[in-house]
């Protein structure tokens, strides 16, 4: 890997635009980092349409399978940033308790049955085999609201990984700890300096927003400014939303995927629901002057209602390819708004409504 350079060009807030170059691509934040099931139904060349920048790949899913594709960029004709999962805490999932080890988890493969253990060392080398841009480490999360004593230990697990498996480019230190303050500081201060970022782990979408925000505040302040923040969590668009303003650099979204599955465009900050009875007449496009493929094609309300409620599955695919290019426009132009150093009425507005 070679080396990484994040240039912050303009600040609002505690907001920042910047460029992140690394291996020969760029990105420019803040951006989400494409999940969920837009990856297994769009082509590399649709997701680049609706300007995705950078996907995810959970590595433990190759370590499993024990197969080789070397380079994914090559692999899945994929040319942006790709962000690799350990998939440690998956592993923790599937482990019993006695499967926690001091240096590393065993578990029983899902799938197979087989007995596997999986260490920092191997999910180091299957994210380097694998040519990801960005890597988040090995880390033990517990759940947010976790006993005390849980958190502890997972603070001093992590720490200890960090420290014995020094940090290399693209290394996006993993902090843990739940929502105690006294912990996530603990995890912070291992974070060796040769880390490009912090991933932030364990801050589920069950977590109330306002919870979230308090702990991301609380958490930006400790940080150091010049490394990039990320977020791997893949909530609605309120939470995407309210990450953004606590000046998030990187966040996972699965959100296009999802309410394309349950019938909504995405429209502003709302949503239309297009299975309903009332959008059968609608010859209207999803959202004035969209320039997303779908809306460029001159497909109307009406004809994916039809297509819903027909059980084609086209009509979802139309939805997804809305929904992720108004996703990544709504980020382009908070990045435009950043570098004017003004944020627009229409998304405090939105701020407010929700809260906060
Ligand atoms: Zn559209």
């Amino acid at each position: 890997m070679k080396k990484l350079t994040f240039q912050i060009n303009h600040h609002c807030q505690e907001m920042r635009t910047g460029t992140v170059t690394v291996n020969g691509r760029q990105l420019t934040t803040p951006a989400v980092v494409q999940t969920g099931s837009a990856l297994t139904t769009l082509t590399p060349a649709e997701l680049a349409e609706c300007g995705v920048q950078a996907i995810k790949q959970d590595a433990i899913d190759y370590w499993l399978t024990a197969s080789h594709p070397g380079d994914l960029h090559a692999f899945l004709g994929w040319s942006g940033i790709l962000v690799t999962a350990s998939g440690a805490d998956r592993a923790y999932q599937w482990a019993k308790p006695r499967g926690r080890k001091h240096d590393g988890v065993s578990f029983h493969d899902p799938v197979s049955g087989q007995l596997k253990f999986y260490t920092p060392q191997d999910a180091r080398a299957i994210q380097r085999g694998l040519g990801a841009d960005l890597t988040t480490g090995f880390a033990r999360a517990d759940a947010y609201f976790a006993p005390v004593d849980d958190l502890n230990a997972a603070v001093e697990q992590t720490n200890g990984w960090l420290t014995s498996n020094p940090c290399l480019a693209g290394d996006l230190a993993p902090l843990v700890g739940g929502g105690l303050k006294w912990a996530r500081q603990t995890s912070l201060t291992a974070v060796p300096a040769g880390a490009s970022g912090y991933s932030i782990l364990g801050v589920t979408p069950d977590v109330p927003v306002a919870e979230q925000v308090r702990l991301l505040n609380e958490l930006v302040g400790m940080m150091e400014p010049t490394k990039l923040r990320y977020l791997p969590t893949s909530g609605d668009l309120h939470q995407l939303v309210a990450a953004l303003l606590c000046g998030l650099d990187l966040i996972d979204s699965d959100l296009a995927g999802r309410e394309a599955a349950m019938g909504n465009a995405i429209v502003g900050f709302g949503r239309l629901p297009l299975d309903r009875e009332r959008f059968a007449g609608d010859g209207q496009a999803l959202a004035d002057r969209c320039n997303c493929p779908t809306c460029r094609a001159g497909v109307s309300r009406a004809a994916i209602h039809h297509l819903l409620t027909t059980s084609q599955p086209v009509g979802e695919r139309y939805l997804l390819l809305h929904n992720l290019f108004t996703i990544n426009q709504l980020l382009a132009r908070i990045r435009v708004m950043i570098a004017a150093g003004q944020i627009s009425a229409d998304l405090r507005k939105f701020t407010r409504q929700c809260g906060q």
